[in-house]
């Protein structure tokens, strides 16, 4: 349930009703809005009666909030979050690019990267060290290593950077390095990781489990919320489904409907749902058209010989090429 508190609510009242409601054995959550606060009840097994606030002085309404996902609900927080990065600002308004390596190789591969895609127009250089591969034969990422180099990336272009966290264990590394760590697909509902994020300074970009439905998804942001780190960005990279033409199904329709359900923003990863570099230039410009905050898009100087995810990178002109389309078609939706 939400508690709506009038306009010309005083703090003593809005923390009255902090105290009724934890009174009752639930926990209170403020949300300061734009005009009005708004306290979230949390920790309810079943319904709560609004009778109990509706009389308290400064409450102006009581709104039954349906969904399972709380914090996450645009009903609790009607405003868009915005994540700010470096001089990068994620979520409505604007049209985020993400882009870099599946995977860190060596300084001279992720420097070259990151100097092709900042003069493209990138706004944040991504690259794994820990990576979460199917076969324990492949390259596994340089770890440590990795995120050294990813520093001198940030050090040496300004790009704030984005990197994987597989597991509890390494967050603190990570998050050391990291300008926002990315929770990958596989790890969606690794709930020891989630909570850990919770705990985080640095915004988390949550990626959708590749078998998961929204609800499922939400219900892995709100854990981070629930942890007290308010900085989410979403990001669709495809689902698993029947088709072989495709590595996974890019699911655009998932962008309306976080718009609708969450004020959290969602962001687009082609290279992922695709699987094939062809593809990428289409759905990224698709993305665009259903409204995404922004675009993660993976990229090499000579994919023939990435060590992970070649057939999907995109060679530094098609990036370039790509970021001039996406640009020109944001700037059309938005009437700049
Ligand atoms: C990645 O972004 O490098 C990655 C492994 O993505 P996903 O978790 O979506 O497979
Ligand atoms: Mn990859």
């Amino acid at each position: 349930m939400l508690i709506v508190m009038d306009q010309k609510a005083t703090p003593e009242e809005v923390n009255k009703v902090v105290a009724a409601i934890e009174s009752k054995g639930y926990t209170a959550r403020p949300i300061p809005g734009g005009e009005r606060v708004a306290i979230g009840i949390l920790n309810n097994e079943g319904p709560v009666d609004a009778s109990l606030f509706l009389g308290l002085r400064g409450v102006k309404d009581a709104i039954p909030v349906t969904r399972p996902y709380k914090l996450a609900n645009r009903e609790f927080k009607p405003e868009n979050t915005i994540v700010y990065v470096g001089d990068a600002r994620i979520g409505e308004g604007n049209l985020t690019i993400i882009a870099g390596p599946c995977a860190i190789e060596s300084e001279s591969q992720a420097l070259t990267i990151a100097t092709h895609v900042q003069k493209a127009g990138a706004h944040l250089f991504r690259g794994g060290a820990f990576k979460p591969r199917t076969s324990p034969y492949s390259f596994q990422g340089l770890g440590e290593e990795g995120l050294k180099i990813l520093k001198k990336v940030r050090d040496e272009t300004g790009l704030p950077v984005v990197t994987e966290v597989m597991d509890p264990i390494n967050f603190d590394l990570v998050e050391a390095y990291a300008d926002i760590v990315q929770i990958g697909t596989r790890n969606m509902q690794n709930f020891s990781l989630l909570k850990r994020a919770g705990r985080s300074k640095r915004p988390i970009l949550l990626k959708r489990g590749m078998a998961a439905t929204i609800d499922e998804w939400l219900m892995a942001a709100e854990y981070i919320l629930e942890g007290g780190n308010s900085q989410v960005i979403l990001c669709e990279r495809g689902v698993r489904t029947f088709v072989n033409h495709s590595r996974n199904t890019l699911d655009l329709s998932a962008v309306p409907v976080i718009r609708k359900e969450s004020h959290l923003p969602i962001i687009i990863d082609p290279s992922h749902a695709a699987g094939k570099r062809d593809q990428v230039l289409p759905l990224s410009r698709a993305a665009v058209a259903v409204e995404a905050h922004g675009l993660m898009v993976e990229v090499h100087h000579a994919p023939e010989e990435a060590m992970s995810d070649g057939a999907q990178s995109l060679y530094p002109e098609q990036f370039e090429d790509l970021c001039i389309q996406v640009r020109s078609m944001f700037d059309v939706l938005h009437n700049r």
